[in-house]
């Protein structure tokens, strides 16, 4: 396993919209393990989209502390309610405000074995899942603040 480097905005890398997974290789399950460790070596990442360490995969990985999932080509397939959090972004370093996200989401992606799997996210997850799907869609978070915030601590 190797840490990679966080792609920060600016690059275009990060405004560019990812390929799905066709098949699941040793390349594949080396990125995620990289990601893996990238995530938890940053310290604060309950999150990390593989076009944020610069490969343009529909490849994300989330860990709320309940655990890590691992979402290959991932869909949201059903969403409900609403609620505003600040949010925060390894990319864009500094920066917080807050989102208007659904309140609990459904997501369908295939796991590291290629399995097709469901998994529900509500809360922060639901945050979660939507800010880093939206990466893969090359949608940074700051393109959807209704209110920046100042913070302490950094
Ligand atoms: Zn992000």
């Amino acid at each position: 396993m190797a840490i990679r480097n966080i792609v920060k905005k600016g690059d275009e890398i990060l405004n560019k919209r990812c390929k799905e997974v066709k098949e699941i290789n040793s390349r594949v399950l080396e990125l995620l393990d990289d990601m893996k460790e990238t995530m938890y070596e940053s310290g604060n990442g309950v999150g990390l989209a593989a076009p944020q360490v610069g490969i343009l995969k529909r490849i994300v990985i989330i860990d709320v502390g309940d655990g890590l999932m691992e979402l290959i080509n991932p869909v949201i397939i059903e969403s409900e309610g609403e609620q505003i959090e600040v949010e925060g972004c390894l990319s864009v370093p500094g920066v917080y405000g807050k989102v208007k996200r659904p309140q609990r989401v459904v997501v369908e992606y295939l796991n590291r074995d290629g399995e097709k799997v469901q998994a529900e996210g509500t809360e922060l997850k639901a945050i979660c899942i939507c800010h880093e799907l939206d990466h893969l869609d090359g949608v940074l978070f700051d393109e959807k603040v209704i209110e920046f915030v100042e913070c302490e601590s950094e």
